[in-house]
């Protein structure tokens, strides 16, 4: 794009032409130059909210679910789903889980499995947990209600700087200001902020400009605003410049540099695993042996078939527990699975039980019937799986 073109649409320019340092002709070579002048900077930064609060007004998301009624609770469980995922996805399951705990005493008072339960499918199992420990914890030490003080908060197990801060902004107007992947993307595109985001000196760099650049007034609608930019117009791959309020003073639209920022992480090897999942059935009664998994760990707190390290070791297990399995011979598909830091692969040793012998249901141990499934929680994987057994 021609230096002049840029020149004429320039934010700044078009909309608060006193303050605009580019009146003088600039050339390709002077802007990031000038771009990343202190002088430029503030000015960008104090332009920053206004624009984006005029494209909101215009454009912007308000009849998300928790957006009715925005107590702390509401934005609460919406911000800890919405971490990894996204809004078309997580408007099902915040529907469903407010109405079966539509206050922090139903969800404290609730029994784990069926929190799980109503997770299956949105995965990081982990934020399910930490709610409902949250929510015990709410009830049991703070009186039953949820704190209104960012230290309190962040004191609370699985909420983080930016999910206080997006808490106490979207329920009660508090200026805090977020700092989550849109927003990441968003600062460093807009200020070319180069380098790794996950280096402390980065992420620092970026709390700062993110301080910056929030307002004192509607902050509630700011921090949705600049949620909704980064998830619907500062999209990872193929942004939507020309209908971004933030375009005219963005350093990466203007470089034509989108893709570099955010900066990429240094590339480590991802490790893998392997393991043995074992498909315990009982012949005719369409039911496969699932234990509680461990509290810490992956899949924390689920159920899922017993998993070993190999298959001399499972089928060891299963004489000891059952007598002699028979094995299948029809083979289940793997399990591949991507974890945040490594991959799993699963292998499923199918065996056939002649009867149930002494393994009663227990707490940590029960028949899961393909055909009527208790209300546990279960890993998407394997509840895929089940799906798969029993249609065929
Ligand atoms: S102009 Fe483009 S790159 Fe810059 S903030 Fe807007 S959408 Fe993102």
């Amino acid at each position: 794009m021609q230096a002049t073109e840029r020149d004429n649409s320039c934010f700044l320019r078009g909309r608060a032409p006193d303050l605009c340092p580019l009146r003088v002709s600039i050339s390709k070579v002077a802007f990031p130059l000038r771009y990343h002048s202190s002088m430029f900077q503030a000015l960008v930064e104090n332009r920053f909210a206004p624009l984006l609060l005029r494209w909101f007004d215009e454009q912007g998301r308000t009849h998300l679910p928790w957006q009715k009624e925005p107590t702390p609770y509401r934005v609460w469980v919406s911000e800890v789903m919405l971490q990894q995922t996204q809004v078309a996805t997580v408007i099902p399951y915040f529907e469903r889980f407010m109405s079966e705990f539509p206050a922090v005493k139903d969800l404290s008072e609730a029994p784990l499995d069926e929190v799980l339960h109503l997770w299956t499918g949105l995965g990081y199992y982990a934020r399910a947990r930490n709610l409902h420990k949250c929510a015990q914890l709410i009830m049991q030490q703070l009186g039953g209600r949820m704190p209104q003080d960012f230290d309190a908060l962040l004191a609370l197990p699985g909420i983080g700087r930016s999910t206080a801060g997006a808490i106490l902004a979207l329920s009660l107007g508090q200026r805090h200001p977020i700092l989550d992947g849109n927003v990441k993307r968003v600062l460093t595109r807009v200020f070319g902020i180069e380098g790794d985001p996950g280096t402390a000196r980065l992420l620092q760099l970026l709390w700062l400009k993110a301080t910056r650049v929030t307002p004192t007034q509607r902050v509630g609608a700011y921090t949705q605003a600049i949620m909704d930019l980064g998830a619907t117009v500062c999209r990872r791959t193929r942004p939507a410049c020309d209908g971004c309020p933030m375009s005219g003073g963005c350093f990466a639209a203007y470089e034509g540099r989108q893709a570099d920022f955010p900066g990429r992480r240094k590339k480590r090897q991802r490790p893998s695993r392997a393991a043995i999942l074992l498909i315990a059935e009982i012949a005719g009664e369409g039911a496969v042996l699932i234990e509680r998994r461990p509290a810490s760990g992956i899949w924390g707190g689920l159920w899922s078939p017993p998993q070993f390290a190999d298959e001399p070791e499972a089928l060891d297990w299963c004489r000891r527990e059952f007598g002699e399995p028979q094995r299948v011979a029809e083979e289940l598909e793997p399990i591949d699975h991507a974890f945040t830091h490594f991959d799993l692969h699963l292998k499923l040793l199918r065996v056939r039980l002649r009867q149930r012998d002494q393994v009663g249901e227990a707490d940590h141990r029960m028949w899961y019937r393909l055909a009527m499934p208790p209300r546990v929680g279960l890993p998407q994987p394997i509840r895929q799986l089940f799906a798969r057994m029993l249609t065929g």
